[in-house]
């Protein structure tokens, strides 16, 4: 059986799609026709090579997604064939399988991880898969994989928002939407947008900021305190993976008690600088894992909420292309062209 997929050969290089063999299922793996994929800025630092070394090249990429699982291994009772489902590079319940190989027609093999989603079926570990209703649109379910569970797990398990919080997001890309979302959700106020790009700021808007700065025509702190009276805001959630955003958004948040988390990611090796001061002062600094999310426990209560119109999945997807445009897609996401969350929509039919 054949896949269609996106793979890495070099660093900076175009991905090239290829036809690869899929392998038989190990015990603990599972095959899932892909629906759809998103697409984050963690794979555009893989693409570039800013995680460092990266060993296992050439590669399959993609770390969110949904689909319909078609078989499965031995020992698999997390899903069954016919079963719709999130895939999530967090780790959930079931076995952890942390590699397959798939091969080319010339007999060369193409690393993968416990999860790929640039491609039309892709095998699976376990515990990377969470069975959704058939109900649930797997367009919208695509986001439950990655952007969600860490943007609005920031807000509901890590921060614990609760109403009448104030915070700012720097960055509003799919995780500093997904958390825009969730603080209008526990009603929070207010909730101050950062970015650079008008466009991505006024959806932040629509989905729930109540204010929005746009960084790059001066400084966010003066706006940040003047909003907030001097005070500062309780939480401050960094998703722009930017020096300077990372030691702003630590700025913003109040002397005793207010907490930053950093969501976004460096070069590998670069470092930011603190104020030591500040920490004295009681203001805290975190990182975090994904938005401390369990994506047996979540991933349904984002569904619940979506059926319950509470969570406006629908709204953060902007762009849908084919997995034939990815190169064009990750040229413009790179390039801030892309407002929300975009989507690479797998064909209906086999390849
Ligand atoms: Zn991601």
């Amino acid at each position: 059986m054949k896949t269609k997929a996106a793979v890495l050969y070099e660093i900076n290089e175009p991905l090239q799609i290829e036809e690869l063999t899929i392998p038989e299922l190990r015990s603990g793996q599972v095959l899932v026709k892909i629906a759809y994929s998103g697409i984050c800025r963690s794979q555009l630092n893989e693409i570039r090579g800013l995680k460092g070394q990266d060993k296992f090249l050439p590669h399959t990429l993609g770390h969110e997604g949904s689909g319909i699982v078609e078989a499965i291994g031995l020992g698999v009772s997390k899903v069954k064939p016919g079963d719709h489902v999130v895939l999530t590079w967090i780790k959930g319940k079931g076995a952890e399988i942390p590699s397959t190989l798939y091969k080319k027609a010339d007999g060369s093999v193409v690393n993968s991880g416990a999860i790929s989603t640039f491609m039309t079926k892709a095998v699976i570990s376990e515990n990377r898969l969470v069975k959704i209703p058939p109900e649930m649109p797997l367009r919208e379910a695509a986001l439950l994989g990655c952007a969600i569970p860490t943007g609005a797990g920031i807000v509901l398990n890590t921060l614990r928002v609760q109403s009448g919080n104030s915070i700012a997001i720097f960055g509003v890309g799919g995780i500093g939407l997904s958390a825009v979302l969730a603080a209008r959700l526990m009603n929070a106020t207010p909730i101050i947008a950062v970015d650079v790009f008008d466009h991505k700021l006024k959806l932040a808007r629509d989905v729930g900021a109540t204010h929005l700065i746009n960084a790059s025509q001066g400084d966010p702190l003066t706006t940040i305190m003047k909003i907030t009276d001097g005070r500062g805001v309780d939480y401050a959630i960094e998703a722009a993976g930017r020096r300077e955003t990372m030691e702003s958004a630590f700025q913003a948040v109040r002397n005793n008690g207010g907490l930053c988390v950093l969501a976004g990611n460096l070069l590998h090796g670069e470092r930011i600088s603190l104020d030591p001061f500040d920490l004295i002062k009681g203001k805290q600094i975190i990182g975090t894992w994904g938005g401390e999310t369990d994506p047996d426990r979540d991933i349904p209560q984002y569904i619940r909420l979506y059926q319950a119109s509470k969570l406006k999945l629908d709204e953060l997807i902007t762009d849908t292309f084919s997995l034939d445009e990815i190169n064009k897609t990750i040229d413009m996401m790179s390039k801030g062209k892309i407002t929300g969350r975009c989507l690479i929509e797998m064909p209906e039919q086999d390849c």
